[in-house]
């Protein structure tokens, strides 16, 4: 004899299981908004030995992704530095193999202004619009230019079109004051202003006048800003102390929550200290969980595997 369900028993089971259904799919959501929430992304490191932290760049990389399980990083942004074929800092093409296959790595294109001024657009071009890399860093102060010599343009054209972010370094360098002249944030506004839609980035807040940089872009929307460096104790003492640099910091987040972004600046400072002093703005969940890591999958547009 077949068992047949009578009408009641058919609808009561199928309700218990689209029940049954919709709770899994609420928990799966919860754990995965979870994941989101608790997520870290550091938007600014290098692969380099200058901390005499490895012995090949083989090594720092490795280093590194223990760091990132450590300090529960979940993704990260290398910026290849602007010195190419070097055996202490990696350069695109070697980040690039470095990183082969790894997920959740991410990079920035780093135009040489100086010996090959405009020339590089192309190349930047393809490897934007092929997405292997995420935006471009600029170098003033590493290298002698301005932000707004006219060799950059055509690059910040370009990132205006693809709707990526152009990255400037600006302050000091350690034992190097001077520098500093070439990425006053005063041209970095000018350039935000020529480029309205271009999202312009500033790490290192022009460090050690941060009260300055804070001032001058502040009317600026299109600037965002980027932490790396921060909590190094050497900018931390240069720039007047912590209590300044966390009231520049809360005033910046309060201004725009949504264009400030952890960076650390490893292996030269600490990634820890930079999220304990993210931690340390107490911020509330939902400011901090935007500076640790959703600004940074918005602004960079990242796919982060889980
Ligand atoms: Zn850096």
């Amino acid at each position: 004899m077949a068992f047949v369900l009578k009408e009641p028993e058919y609808l009561m089971l199928l309700y218990n299981f689209a029940i049954v259904n919709f709770l899994l799919f609420c928990y799966i959501n919860v754990i995965i908004n979870e994941l989101i929430i608790c997520m870290i992304i550091d938007s600014h490191i290098h692969l380099s030995t200058y901390d005499n932290n490895a012995g090949s760049l083989q090594e720092v990389l490795e280093l590194f992704l223990r760091e990132m399980q450590k300090n529960n990083v979940s993704a990260a942004i290398i910026i290849p530095d602007n010195i190419e074929n070097s055996e202490s800092i990696a350069d695109l093409e070697k980040a690039t193999e470095l990183i082969e296959g790894k997920k959740n790595l991410f990079l920035l294109g780093s135009p040489q202004i100086i010996q090959r001024d405009s020339s590089e657009l192309e190349k930047y071009q393809k490897l934007l619009v092929e997405d292997k890399i995420k935006g471009l860093k600029f170098f003033p102060g590493h290298d002698p230019y301005y932000p707004t010599d006219d060799r950059c343009l055509p690059y910040y054209e370009l990132c205006q079109k693809l709707d990526v972010p152009v990255l400037f370094h600006t302050g000091e360098n350690s034992r190097d004051s001077d520098c500093a002249k070439w990425n006053d944030p005063k041209y970095i506004v000018e350039v935000a202003k020529k480029y309205p839609v271009l999202k312009v980035i500033i790490t290192h807040y022009y460090w050690p006048k941060v009260e300055y940089c804070y001032e001058i872009t502040k009317n600026i929307p299109n600037i965002y800003f980027e932490l790396a460096g921060l909590a190094d104790s050497e900018v931390v003492e240069k720039s007047g102390g912590i209590e300044i640099i966390r009231k520049i910091l809360k005033k910046t987040i309060a201004d725009r929550p949504d264009k400030v972004l952890l960076g650390t600046d490893w292996p030269m400072c600490k990634i820890e200290d930079h999220i304990a002093l993210v931690k340390s703005l107490k911020l509330g969940e939902r400011d901090e969980n935007k500076v640790l890591s959703e600004n940074s999958i918005k602004i960079y547009k990242l796919s982060i595997i889980i």
